[in-house]
């Protein structure tokens, strides 16, 4: 929970009418992630990197926030979430709404699945 929240208490949670993106969304709050970075630290990857970005380690951050393979698509959500007046482009904002006003929290994590859908990567999360 380091990664996006600095206590415990209750979050938001939205149903999501996937199980792969309740999956996808809880293993990436939790930290516990098939991105290669991880694999890595476990002994199960030969390498920290993904195949396309060869000198930054997979993060859970790399992938969320700066990969440039999945730049487009993250034009369309910064855009969105601006739109809804959220102009923090974080972890804790994309995980967990974090310091979003409770009306928009819902959305800026349908949002958030979105992105994680249409970036193809589901199965490695
Ligand atoms: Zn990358």
């Amino acid at each position: 929970m380091g990664l996006y929240r600095s206590d415990s208490s209750p979050q938001l949670w939205v149903r999501k009418q996937s199980r792969i993106l309740d999956v996808a969304l809880t293993r990436l709050r939790l930290g516990h992630t098939r991105l290669t970075a991880y694999l890595h630290r476990l002994g199960l990857s030969p390498d920290p990197y993904y195949p396309w970005c060869r000198t930054v380690e997979e993060t859970i951050e790399h992938f969320l926030l700066d990969c440039p393979c999945f730049h487009s698509h993250r034009v369309v959500l910064r855009d969105r979430l601006v739109a809804l007046g959220v102009s923090t482009f974080d972890l804790p904002t994309l995980l967990a709404a974090v310091g979003v006003h409770f009306l928009h929290q819902a959305a800026v994590l349908r949002l958030t699945c979105v992105f994680l859908k249409k970036c193809g990567q589901l199965p490695r999360l």
